[in-house]
């Protein structure tokens, strides 16, 4: 017995709003030119796919190493706001002595 599943995808037309800020691109393009057809954002060194341009952006950085979120404590750089703010609870933690 086998259950053929038919995979049409059907391309959903999604209303693709502009987002205003501007990052800093990187010095290499992080988008592999091909794929922008099938609006899928490969990163084109590790070919990782992402649905998101602003995804792929912040996932770039671990190829450029480039970290623009500084911990004020100290100064230890981070690629996202997100593995910023998780490591300055560290610090939150330790001035409580
Ligand atoms: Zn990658
Ligand atoms: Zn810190």
């Amino acid at each position: 017995m086998f259950i053929c599943r038919d995979g049409t995808s059907s391309a959903e037309s999604k209303v693709s709003h502009f987002s205003l800020f501007q990052s800093k691109t990187p010095v290499m393009n992080p988008i592999v030119e091909e794929y922008k057809q099938f609006r899928q954002f490969v990163c084109s060194i590790c070919h990782k796919k992402f649905n998101q341009k602003a995804n792929l952006v912040v996932h770039f950085r671990v190829h450029t190493g480039e970290r623009p979120f500084k911990c004020l404590v100290c100064n230890k750089g981070f690629s996202t706001k997100q593995n910023m703010l998780k490591h300055h609870i560290i610090h939150e933690l330790s001035s409580n002595q």
